[in-house]
C-alpha cells in the first residue's frame, strides 16, 4: 500500500487551540494544579504524550472547563506534548504523534540526564517534576485502530488493583518485563520500581479521531478521579454493571527492523496466532507467535524502522 493510498479513518474529533490552558499554575506550560487543602493522594492525568492521541485532550480540557477540583488530595492536569500535537495535519492525522523522539519511551535518567536534544527531551526534561510528584498516574492515550479500548500497566498490584477496580476499560495488557523499547512516563523514576508511591496507567481509549474514543477518555479520568475520592462517582445508572475483565500479558514488542516489515494480513488488534504461526515478515525475518493463543497489540499501521512494529500477548487464565 502507498503512503498516498494509505486511508485514514473518519476525523470526528479535531484538534482545538489550546493556548487559553498555556499558562499554568506550577511554572511549567500547561500544567494545572489544584490543591483541595484536605489529606489526600496527589494524582496527576496526563494527556497528549503522542501529540495526535486527542482523546485526552479532550478529557483534560473537560476537566477543566468544568472548573474540576478535587475534594481531597492534590489533582496535577497537563498536557504533555502540545507542540507535537499544534504539528496535526488533517491530511496527514497520523504523523502529529512524535516530532523526533516517542515521548513515551525516554524517561529513564539516561536519556534525561544524557546530552542528546529534541522537542521531547525538551519537554520530558520539563515535565520531569510533575511526573515525579504524583502518587498516582493516569496516562491517556488512543490507538491508531478501531479497536477496544484498554489498559497498559507494568505487572504490579498496585497496578491491577486500581485498573480491575475501576473495570472499564475492561481489557488489561500487564507488562511482566516492561515494554522492552524504553521507559515509558508511567515508569518513571520510582513509579518504575517496588518504591513506587501508588499506580500508574495508560488506559488506550480507542481510536484516535473517533468522538466514542474521547468518551471513554473522559469517562475513565472521571472515574480514575472517583476511585481516588477526588470526584463523585458517575450515577450507577450512567455506568451499568462492571463487565467481565479480560487480562494478557505483554511477552514481546517487535520493533520493525527494515522497510520490507509487512504483516501476513492486514490485522488491527487482538487477532489470535496458534504457536509458530507467520505473523509478519520483517525482510529476512519471520516474526512468528511464541505460543498459542498468541494475541497480537498495536499493529503498526505505518511501518517505520526502528519503531514499534508489533505487541504479542497471550491471555492471562
Ligand atoms: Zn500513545
Amino acid at each position: 500500500m502507498s503512503e498516498l493510498a494509505d486511508p485514514v479513518a473518519p476525523l470526528e474529533v479535531l484538534p482545538r487551540d489550546l493556548s487559553a490552558y498555556r499558562e499554568g499554575n506550577v511554572g511549567v506550560p500547561y500544567v494545572h494544579r489544584f490543591e483541595s487543602g484536605r489529606p489526600g493522594p496527589h494524582v496527576l492525568i496526563n494527556a497528549l504524550t503522542h501529540g495526535n492521541e486527542i482523546c485526552g485532550m479532550v478529557a483534560a480540557t473537560h476537566l477543566l472547563d468544568s472548573g474540576v477540583r478535587p475534594r481531597v488530595g492534590t489533582l496535577t492536569i497537563s498536557f504533555a506534548h502540545v507542540e507535537a500535537y499544534e504539528s496535526f495535519d488533517p491530511q496527514q492525522p497520523y504523523e502529529s504523534r512524535q516530532l523526533v523522539h516517542n515521548l513515551n519511551r525516554i524517561w529513564s535518567d539516561e536519556w534525561l540526564d544524557g546530552e542528546a536534544d529534541s522537542p521531547e527531551l525538551r519537554r520530558a526534561r520539563e515535565l520531569r517534576p510533575v511526573v515525579a510528584a504524583a502518587d498516582h498516574i493516569l496516562d491517556i492515550h488512543s490507538t491508531s485502530q478501531d479497536v477496544v479500548p484498554f489498559w497498559v500497566y507494568p505487572a504490579a498490584e498496585r497496578n491491577a488493583r486500581v485498573a480491575l477496580a475501576i473495570g472499564r476499560p475492561s481489557v488489561h495488557l500487564v507488562m511482566p518485563q516492561g515494554l522492552g523499547s524504553g521507559t515509558p512516563l508511567i515508569q518513571h523514576g520510582r513509579h518504575g520500581t517496588d518504591q513506587a508511591p501508588g499506580c500508574a496507567l495508560v488506559v488506550e481509549c480507542g481510536q484516535h479521531f473517533l468522538r466514542a474514543t474521547s468518551d471513554n477518555a473522559v469517562a475513565t479520568a472521571r472515574a480514575f478521579l472517583a476511585h481516588w475520592g477526588m470526584l463523585e462517582a458517575d450515577a450507577p445508572a450512567h455506568i451499568g454493571e462492571v463487565p467481565v475483565q479480560q487480562r494478557f500479558e505483554l511477552l514481546q514488542t517487535r520493533m520493525v527492523s527494515t522497510p520490507e516489515f509487512r504483516f501476513v494480513r492486514p490485522l488491527v488488534g487482538f487477532e489470535v496466532f496458534a504457536q509458530g504461526e507467520l505473523i509478519a515478515l520483517d525482510g529476512d525475518e519471520a516474526v512468528r507467535a511464541p505460543c498459542d493463543h498468541c494475541t497480537v497489540l498495536m499493529p503498526t499501521r505505518s511501518p517505520v524502522v526502528g519503531r514499534e512494529g508489533v505487541y504479542l500477548a497471550r491471555p492471562i487464565r
